[in-house]
């Protein structure tokens, strides 16, 4: 559905240098610690487990809310929200204000870029994992070579 909250709530730096390391699909909630199915706030780029887990990521949301009977301080807080948050492993965009997964984004696209710059996250953790394993074969391949020409040598 179109989210409209999306001007108020997404305001990270797409490369967030606040972003946890490795894949996103492995974030660790930072409460729990758990890595089952989290979700990453647009707003301030932490990461939380999603409701299938402890919920830690509506969680987020509540506690962001500002309580209604403090005006004052609820219109300065209006324009940081943390009602909208993105899977990290499907990428899919949800907002615990609408209740409901956000088809749209903000002018600027950042939701899009978000969600690329996490692609590329994952990406790049995958290669480095399997330049890590390509790596080791490697050296496998090269010891069994040596460990052959040893015995070649051995037998002349
Ligand atoms: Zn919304
Ligand atoms: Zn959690
Ligand atoms: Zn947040």
């Amino acid at each position: 559905m179109e989210c409209p909250h999306l001007s108020s709530s997404v305001c990270i730096a797409p490369d967030s240098a606040k972003f946890p390391n490795g894949s996103p699909s492995s974030w660790c909630c930072s409460v729990c610690r758990s890595n089952k199915s989290p979700w990453v706030c647009l707003t301030c780029s932490s990461v939380h487990c999603g409701r299938y887990v402890n919920g830690h990521a509506k969680k987020h949301y509540e506690d962001a809310q500002v309580p209604l009977t403090n005006h004052k301080k609820s219109e300065k807080q209006d324009k940081v929200q943390h009602t909208v948050c993105m899977d990290c492993s499907s990428y899919s965009t949800y907002c615990y204000r609408c209740d409901d997964f956000v088809v749209n984004d903000t002018k600027l696209g950042l939701v899009q870029k978000v969600r690329e710059h996490l692609q590329n996250l994952e990406n790049s953790a995958f290669t480095a994992d399997r330049h890590k394993k390509r790596k080791l074969l490697e050296n496998s391949t090269l010891n069994s070579k040596l460990l052959k020409v040893n015995v070649f040598g051995r037998r002349v």
